[in-house]
C-alpha cells in the first residue's frame, strides 16, 4: 500500500486546488505518485489544446470538401496564410483579440471554445484513466494507454462533431 509523506500531502492539496474541477469529479488521486499524475494530466492537457487546434482545421474544412493537410492555415475572410506564431493554440487568439492580424475581420469565438474544450476534456479523461495507477504493481502505465487513447479519440469526434453541428446553426 502506497503512503504519501506529509510533504506529498501538501502537494496532493495544491494538485486540487490547482485542478479543481479534476479532482471534484475524480477525488484526490491516492495511488500514483502526484508529481508522475500531475505531470500526465498536464501533458494531456497541452496535446488537448494542440489536437482542438486541429479539430478547428476539420470543423471548418470537412463539411466544405478541403484537404485537413493542404494548404496551410489561413483566415476564411482574407485567406491569407497565418502564420504560425498566429496559430499558437487559445494564445493566439487571445493576443489577436478574436481578429486576423492581416484584415481584422473577426474570428469566430468557436476556434478558443474547441481548444479549451478539447484541452480540457484530455485532462479530465487522462486524470479519470490514470488515477490510482502506481507504477509499481504488476499493472504499469502503459497497460493503461490503449483505452486511455481510445477514450481521447471519442471525445476528439464528440468535439469535432458537436462543432460541426454549431457551425451548421449558426452560420
Ligand atoms: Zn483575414
Amino acid at each position: 500500500m502506497y503512503r504519501c509523506t506529509s510533504a506529498q500531502a501538501v502537494v496532493l492539496l495544491e494538485a486540487g486546488s490547482l485542478f479543481p474541477a479534476t479532482t471534484a469529479i475524480v477525488g484526490l488521486p491516492s495511488m500514483m505518485p502526484v508529481t508522475e499524475y500531475q505531470f500526465a494530466v498536464a501533458v494531456a492537457m497541452l496535446c488537448g489544446f494542440m489536437v482542438g487546434s486541429f479539430l478547428n482545421v476539420v470543423i471548418y474544412r470537412v463539411p466544405r470538401g478541403i484537404s485537413v493537410v493542404r494548404p496551410r492555415s489561413f483566415c476564411p475572410a482574407c485567406k491569407a496564410p497565418i502564420r504560425p506564431l498566429d496559430n499558437i493554440p487559445i494564445l493566439s487568439w487571445c493576443l489577436l483579440r478574436g481578429r486576423c492580424r492581416n484584415c481584422h475581420a473577426p474570428i469566430s469565438p468557436r476556434y478558443l471554445a474547441v481548444e479549451a474544450l478539447t484541452g480540457i476534456a484530455w485532462g479530465m479523461v487522462t486524470a479519470w484513466q490514470l488515477q490510482g495507477i502506481t507504477l509499481s504493481v504488476s499493472k504499469s502505465l502503459y497497460d493503461h494507454i490503449p483505452q486511455l487513447a481510445a477514450l481521447l479519440i471519442l471525445v476528439s469526434a464528440l468535439v469535432a462533431a458537436g462543432g460541426m453541428i454549431v457551425d451548421r446553426v449558426t452560420s
